[in-house]
Order: structure tokens, then C-alpha cells, then sequence
């Protein structure tokens, strides 16, 4: 039997659409309005259109959006300068700077000069500790989106065997940690893992977050598992090589023909990553302001 999709723009959009309702009832009831502040430094041009959408979709949920695109020449003492000024601006309540930094920049300074509240990325070492000992933090937006739909998904995760395939700060290890707070049991696999098919086949729940176009074929997977495929890869057309097109980090024509459930690319984990920085954002927005968290939005 071919695998359920699970349809990651479709649940993206409901997602939104719980916070943009939560969105207007903050304004309406307290005056507030939730801002997310993205600092872009330098010209990539995949940055470029992952910070235009994140701007686009903050304000059509009745965000407050600022972006900061600084010149690649900018040096870190003034990136740090912005970084402070946001973290003391009250109308702010969500940071995060666009990955890859020029290579003149600190990128773990940047990310720890931001305030943990704001953190809306989750990439701060207080955030990160706060996740690995099972306490309220900012979750990084990818893994929380994997765990928003394998949550949808499953009545319940406790007791499953899951295999994250990437061990990456903001993919592969948030991953596996929220995966351990549902009470799975979890391998996380990496290039130095023996038997790497072996370890895969065990999972009733695979996570793939290797950035290797189609890794993982249909034969790797346990009959009736559940893919979560993170990878976003661009490779040439097969009738026109002169254009791209995106895959995943598993093969998904034969991982669909065994697996219960499996996330397309596109259309899968890539759109809920955007969605749950929306839903970070009003999460940092009503600590901040000591309201109740939005139910369902956090991990
Ligand atoms: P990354 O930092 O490059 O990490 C890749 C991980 O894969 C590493 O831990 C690496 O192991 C492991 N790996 C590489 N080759 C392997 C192999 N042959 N066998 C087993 N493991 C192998 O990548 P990332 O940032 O986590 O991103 C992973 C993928 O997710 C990329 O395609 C990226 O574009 C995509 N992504 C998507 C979103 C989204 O919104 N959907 C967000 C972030 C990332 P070692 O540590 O041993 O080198």
C-alpha cells in the first residue's frame, strides 16, 4: 500500500492560521503586537528569498516585521550593535540573523548576543540547554515543524524507535532531543555510522537531515514507518539538465512505496519551518507579556 502523504504546506497554512488568529486576539484584547525582527548580512541569494518570505508571511499574520540587510563588509561590532538595540527594543519580541554569516563574522557570537527570550531560532547555548534538560526554551523552527506533524500523525510517539539521520546543531540534534521529550527511543545517525541501512531499518520513525539528494532508498525503510524528509536539494532535471529541480535527502518514489507516512519535498518540512518562526515569535510575545502560551504552537 502506497504511504500517506503528509502534507506540510497544508498544515503549515492552518498553523498560520492559528496564529494570526491568536495574533488579532492580542491586539484586541491587550494592544499587542508580536514584532520579529531578521537580520540579513551580505548577498546570498538563497538568504535573500528565505528572508523576503519570512517577511512576506509576518505580515500577513498581523506581525510587526523589521528587516536589516547590512552590507557583507559590515563587522561584527556592529552586527553585535543591532543585536543589542533589538534586544532592548520592546516592540521586538522575536530575533533571529539568517544563516550563513560572511566569514569575517562569529556566527555562534552573533547567535549567543542575542537575548534567549527572543531567540526565535533557538540557536542560543541557553536555549539549547534548556531543550537537552527538558525546560521551556525557544525550539528551533525545522524540528519543531517535524514534531508538529509527526504529533498530527501518531496518537501518541512514546515507546517508537526513531533514527535521525544528520546530527547538525539545527536540524539532526534539536531533533533528536524533542524526539526524546515524546519518549521515543532515539539513534542519531551521522557519515561515521556503521551499517548505516541496518541502523534505518530498526526506525519506526526515520528523520533524514543529510542534505545528499535521495540517500536513503525505499529498501532502508521498515514497512509501515513514518519519513520526515528534511533535505532540500537542488539537482538537474533529467529532460533539461539546464534546469533544477528540489528533492529531498530520501528517495521518495521507493521510501513511498514501504513507508506508512512520508513528507514530500517540496511541500513538506520546508513550508512548516516558516510556520512555526511565526508561532515562535507569538510564543516569545506572550512570555514576554506573561500571557498564557498559545496551546498546540510550542514543543
Ligand atoms: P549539515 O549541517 O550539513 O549536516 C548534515 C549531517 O548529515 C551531518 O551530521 C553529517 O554527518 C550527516 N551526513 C552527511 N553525509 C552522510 C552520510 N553519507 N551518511 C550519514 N550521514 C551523513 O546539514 P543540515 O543543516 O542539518 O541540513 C540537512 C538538510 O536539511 C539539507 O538538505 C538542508 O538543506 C535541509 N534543511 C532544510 C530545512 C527546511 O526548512 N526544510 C531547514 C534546514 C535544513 P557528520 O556530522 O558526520 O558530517
Amino acid at each position: 500500500m502506497a504511504a500517506e502523504v503528509i502534507d506540510g504546506k497544508a498544515f503549515a497554512g492552518r498553523v498560520r492560521a492559528q496564529v494570526a488568529a491568536q495574533v488579532a486576539a492580542l491586539k484586541a484584547d491587550h494592544g499587542i503586537v508580536p514584532g520579529l525582527a531578521v537580520v540579513l548580512v551580505g548577498e546570498d541569494p538563497a538568504s535573500e528569498v528565505y528572508v523576503r518570505n519570512k517577511g512576506k508571511q509576518t505580515v500577513e499574520v498581523g506581525m510587526h516585521s523589521v528587516e536589516h540587510r547590512l552590507e557583507a563588509a559590515t563587522s561584527q561590532a556592529e552586527v553585535l550593535a543591532l543585536i543589542a538595540a533589538l534586544n532592548a527594543d520592546p516592540a521586538i519580541h522575536g530575533i533571529l540573523c539568517q544563516l550563513p554569516v560572511p566569514d569575517h563574522i562569529d556566527g555562534d557570537a552573533i547567535l549567543n548576543a542575542i537575548d534567549p527570550a527572543k531567540d526565535v531560532d533557538g540557536f542560543h547555548i541557553s536555549n539549547v540547554g534548556l531543550l537537552g534538560t527538558g525546560q521551556k526554551a525557544m525550539v528551533p523552527c525545522t524540528p519543531l515543524g517535524c514534531l508538529m506533524m509527526l504529533r498530527d500523525h501518531h496518537e501518541s510517539l512514546s515507546g517508537m524507535e526513531a533514527v535521525v539521520v544528520g546530527r547538525s546543531n539545527i536540524v539532526g540534534k534539536p531533533m533528536a532531543q524533542l524526539l526524546l521529550g515524546d519518549s521515543c527511543t532515539v539513534t542519531i545517525a551521522h557519515s561515521r555510522t556503521k551499517d548505516l541501512a541496518g541502523v534505518v531499518r530498526r526506525a519506526d520513525i526515520v528523520v533524514a537531515a543529510v542534505g545528499r539528494p535521495q540517500m536513503i532508498p525505499g529498501d532502508w525503510i521498515k514497512p509501515g514507518a513514518t519519513v520526515i524528509d528534511v533535505g532540500i536539494n537542488r539537482v538537474p532535471r533529467a529532460e533539461d539538465p539546464s534546469r533544477m529541480r528540489l528533492v529531498g535527502d530520501v528517495d521518495y518514489d521507493s521510501c513511498a512505496a514501504v513507508a506508512g507516512a512520508i513528507t514530500p519535498v517540496p511541500g513538506g518540512v520546508g513550508p512548516m519551518t516558516i510556520a512555526c518562526l511565526l508561532a515562535n515569535t507569538l510564543t516569545a510575545c506572550c512570555r514576554a507579556n506573561g500571557l498564557p502560551e498559545p496551546e498546540g504552537l510550542t514543543a
